[in-house]
């Protein structure tokens, strides 16, 4: 394990931009960990984790400690008639994990195929997509007390998962490190398709959801069609979270917005952000360096140069405007540094 200084992370966050680490570090496995706590750069610094840096802008330089996660080992543990235990260590590639429950038609995370980034994130916002979420699958996150190095596990409950949030984001935010998670899948069919994008191209292709293998191919494909490649075009995914109103606020929105987007999802209502953006125009629109994707609203690109600041900028740029439209208010997703 070595310690190196002033670090360019510029090929570690998927936005693509510079920032220089005062110290830098890789974690190849969990020793390393022990080790890198007990070091004077790590006890006196701030910490940063990265694993993909899919989810993540940098602002400025970090004047502490960045740490690239690589602990790897995905691992059955269990099985029984119905069910499949996987454990994986958290630097694994999430894309790697599903593949390897989609390859043994185990049921649980197809529909989460293609996230980018390293599992050891996947909790940290609870990852979801085409009506599934992590939460759902996970049984346990296994995570070290950064400033002790005990062990500790963290039941589902007790990682109290939102939408697309976790305790990881909150109160025990920057405590713990997460090692690895466990994930509980079914050796049972159970095809997920209430996500209505999906099911329309199962139907329009013909698909029977007889393998969990059939709704991932599904999903990459849809994905690819839609969503910029990062080692294509720099971006973190979805820029901001959707907004959940109440029935009053829906209603009021309505009367000046007839078409407007929304979904029910557990007794709330949804407005996808996408919609927002879009409808306040900037779809497709570039500034200098930075854009807003032109089949993805909710996606903010870097064209080439741009910097993080740029980057914010537009950011509450985006948010003003549908504040001011809509009075509603766009909270980033992205982990802005
Ligand atoms: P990073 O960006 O490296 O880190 C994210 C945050 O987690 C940071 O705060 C970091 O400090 C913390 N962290 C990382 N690892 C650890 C650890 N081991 N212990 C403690 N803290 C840690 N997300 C979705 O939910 N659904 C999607 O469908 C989706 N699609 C995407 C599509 C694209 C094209 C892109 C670029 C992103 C997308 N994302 C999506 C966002 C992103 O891929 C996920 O949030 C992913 O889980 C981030 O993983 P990462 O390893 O890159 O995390
Ligand atoms: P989309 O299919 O164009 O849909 C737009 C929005 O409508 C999404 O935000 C989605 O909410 C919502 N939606 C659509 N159908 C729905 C349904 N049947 N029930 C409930 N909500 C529905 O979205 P997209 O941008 O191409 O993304 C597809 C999926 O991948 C989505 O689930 C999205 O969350 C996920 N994704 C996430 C990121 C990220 O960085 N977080 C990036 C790309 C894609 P939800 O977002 O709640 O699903």
């Amino acid at each position: 394990m070595k310690i190196e200084e002033n670090f360019d992370l510029s090929h570690l966050n998927t936005f693509g931009v510079s920032a220089l680490a005062r110290f830098f570090v890789i974690l190849n496995t969990e020793e390393d960990l022990e080790d890198l706590i007990k070091t004077k750069e790590f006890k006196e610094n701030e910490k940063f984790f990265i694993g993909g840096g899919s989810n993540i802008l940098f602002t400025k330089n970090f004047p502490g400690i960045v740490v690239l996660n690589k602990l790897k080992g995905i691992e059955i543990i269990k099985e029984d008639e119905e069910f499949c235990w996987i454990k994986s260590a958290s630097g694994e590639i999430w894309s790697d994990l599903v593949n390897f429950t989609v390859n043994r038609e185990l049921w649980g995370v197809e529909n989460l195929s293609l996230i980018p980034g390293t599992v050891g994130a996947g909790p940290m916002q609870n990852i979801g997509a085409y009506g599934t979420e992590l939460k759902e699958t996970l049984e346990e996150v296994y995570v070290v007390d950064i400033s002790t190095g005990e062990k500790k596990v963290f039941k589902n409950k007790e990682c109290k998962f939102g939408y697309r949030d976790s305790i990881f984001k909150n109160e025990v935010k920057n405590k713990y490190f997460i090692t690895g998670i466990l994930l509980k899948l079914s050796k049972v069919p159970k095809p997920n398709l209430s996500y209505r994008v999906l099911k329309d191209y199962m139907k329009k292709n013909n698909l029977i959801p007889n393998s969990p293998r059939v709704i991932s191919d599904a999903v990459i494909n849809i994905r690819k069609s839609k969503l910029p490649d990062p080692k294509v075009i720099c971006n973190a995914g979805s820029f901001f979270k959707n907004v959940f109103v109440s029935e009053e606020k829906l209603e009021e929105l309505k009367k000046n917005y007839p078409d407007i987007s929304f979904f029910e999802e557990d007794g709330m209502i949804k407005i996808p952000s996408g919609w927002l953006v879009e409808s306040c125009g900037w779809k497709g629109k570039r500034i200098g360096n930075v854009g807003v994707h032109e089949k993805q609203a909710l996606v903010i690109v870097n064209f080439g140069n741009a910097s993080g600041k740029e980057i914010k900028q537009l950011a509450e740029d985006i948010i003003l405007s549908v504040s001011l439209k809509f009075d509603l208010k766009l909270i980033p997703e992205v982990n802005i540094y």
